[in-house]
């Protein structure tokens, strides 16, 4: 076997990291009195706002009629004190990435591939269906641009088994509006400040050994994914409209979004740093702003300003932080506008069939432990020694076909408990935990099986503890769990020639250990740093 399937109790490395077995999790964080932690507290709340680790406040958590003007931010959920993270993981999740990167962008290529692993979910999946079918509609009559960028972000956890190093397990991989980069370098800045101000001065922690072992590694998500914007702009061109129009980048985000600093944070690393002109445009309002010339064979992408309606630019890329989620299709108005973006010149990020890439079910098709050597395939070239370490940071996924093994571990009471069962859906609080997965299964008719996926459980170290300020102010203390999100961008063409491919920055996203799911902006865990040990 390719070893995918070996379940993660027997996995990990024989060895302990070095240092592993001085680091006591229990004393982090310390003990803080009723008076340290409110100031802890209110320093942290200060410091979010002042330096834009902050969130608009969801409407439902405020008094009827309250902001109607909509001018308040708070705090993003944060915990107050970094978290500690094995190196070895962090440091082999940060080596992998870039050809994670590549893995995708050939998937994205190859569309007899994915067509495949696609058919099995077009039957019982309308939102795949119909994103497949956007794709065939623009293949149709002919794509006009021939480049695709991502930005994604690989999600982990550090797995913990008996008299074992703790091993790096990846949660999933995202392609389509890969988030927190904007927010997470700042987290990073936060905990560093606090743990290297003069001792006494007001923005530092109680004196405590852990907090005297360093801070966290450099974070440098903003220039990477700002970088990977900046390099579709230039790899654009020149403008293909007669006359010549100025270029710009626009990102298409969804009305309502409350993670809009996250969003600066990339916007003001582009026009400041790279002068290149952002503009946002709500998905709700593509039509209005934006036009494709038909005259024009190129099909270049027009945006309008509303307060400038006289002015025009040309897009040379779109950035989707909008479109990954069923319910912002409201009716056919809104497939019709990601038609619209996906036939233009403009370079995608993702395109369609990028973000079909990312679904779960191809996880799981690549994690199969027989059958065809998907990643040697997709990876020709890359030394086997580094796609065996990518393989083992794959934790055993199933379908649920009949008389499978996946279908037996997700029936099972007692071995589901160790699972989680996945449809194909992004931004969290769509999967299905443990003792709940045989009842689910059967609620629903057993064709539609085939468009979830079974996941083993990763259990990362049982007893770290931290402290979390919540956006709306309450302080939450316990066992928590950490998930790593490492950031890469790639921009390739559709013959599969790699133009830049890029790694740099990472997010960690801490939650309560009771607390199944895991999404910052869903509401469920908090944005942290990491502590290496
Ligand atoms: P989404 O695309 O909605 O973020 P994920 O696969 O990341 O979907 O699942 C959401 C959350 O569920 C994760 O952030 C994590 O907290 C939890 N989760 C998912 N898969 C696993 C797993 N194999 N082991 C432990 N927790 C998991
Ligand atoms: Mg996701
Ligand atoms: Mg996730």
């Amino acid at each position: 076997t390719l070893g995918g399937a070996q379940s993660l109790s027997h996995q990990g490395v024989a060895l302990f990291a070095k240092d592993h077995g001085r680091v006591n999790l229990h004393q982090l964080p310390p003990d803080l009195t009723p008076a340290q932690q409110e100031h802890l507290v209110t320093t942290t709340k200060d410091w979010a706002i002042q330096n834009g680790l902050a969130v608009r406040p969801s409407p439902t958590a405020l008094p009827a009629g309250a902001d109607s003007n909509r001018v308040l931010a708070t705090n993003a959920p944060v915990t107050l004190f970094p978290s500690p993270f094995p190196k070895a993981c962090f440091e082999e999740a940060q080596a992998l990435q870039t050809v994670y990167n590549q893995l995708y962008a050939a998937i994205t290529c190859n569309e007899e591939w994915l067509g495949k692993v696609m058919g099995e979910l077009i039957d019982v999946d309308d939102f795949v269906a119909n994103l497949w079918k956007t794709h065939l509609a623009v293949q149709k009559e002919g794509y006009v641009q021939n480049l695709s960028l991502g930005l994604y972000r690989s999600d982990y956890m550090a797995h913990v088994a008996p008299n074992r190093a703790p091993a790096l397990k990846q949660v999933e991989f995202n392609t389509i509006s890969s988030s927190f980069g904007g927010l997470s370098a700042l987290v990073r800045s936060l905990h560093t400040e606090l743990l290297t101000s003069p001792p006494g001065t007001p923005i530092t922690y109680p004196p405590h050994p852990l907090l005297q072992s360093g801070v966290p590694p450099e974070n440098t998500s903003v220039e990477t994914l700002a970088g990977g914007l900046a390099t579709a702009h230039k790899a654009y061109g020149s403008s293909k409209s007669t006359p010549e129009l100025p270029l710009c980048v626009i990102f298409v985000v969804q009305d309502g979004e409350r993670n809009v600093f996250d969003q600066h944070a990339l916007s003001k690393r582009l026009t400041g740093f790279h002068q290149i002109p952002v503009f946002r445009v709500r998905s709700s309002e593509l039509f209005d702003q934006t036009s494709v010339s038909d005259s024009n064979p190129s099909r270049p992408l027009i945006y309008r300003p509303p307060y400038s309606p006289s002015s025009a630019f040309e897009v040379t890329t779109v950035y989707l932080r909008a479109y990954y989620s069923p319910d912002e299709y409201k009716s056919s108005r809104d497939w019709d506008a990601r038609v619209h973006l996906e036939r233009s010149a403009a370079i995608k990020c993702p395109t369609v069939l990028n973000q079909l890439a990312g679904c779960k079910k191809v996880q799981q098709v690549l994690a199969e432990p027989t059958g065809p050597d998907h990643l040697s395939s997709f990876l020709k070239g890359t030394d086997p020694t580094v796609i065996a370490r990518l393989r083992e940071t794959f934790a055993p996924q199933y379908d649920l076909s009949a008389n499978s093994q996946g279908r037996n571990l997700a029936l099972n009471a007692e071995t589901a408990l160790n699972h989680v069962l996945k449809p194909q859906r992004e931004g969290g609080g769509n999967n299905i935990y443990k003792a709940e997965i045989p009842g689910f299964l059967q609620s629903i008719p057993e064709t539609d099986w085939k468009g979830w996926v079974l996941m083993e459980l990763i259990n990362p170290a049982p007893d770290a503890v931290n402290v979390a300020l919540r956006n709306d102010g309450e302080v939450l203390r316990g066992n928590v769990i950490s998930e790593l999100g490492v950031y890469g961008t790639i921009l390739w063409d559709n013959t599969g020639k790699v133009l830049h491919n890029d790694q740099g920055g990472w997010l960690l996203r801490t939650k309560g250990k009771e607390v199944n799911e895991g999404g910052v902006a869903a509401g469920f865990s908090s944005l942290d740093s990491v502590l290496l040990f």
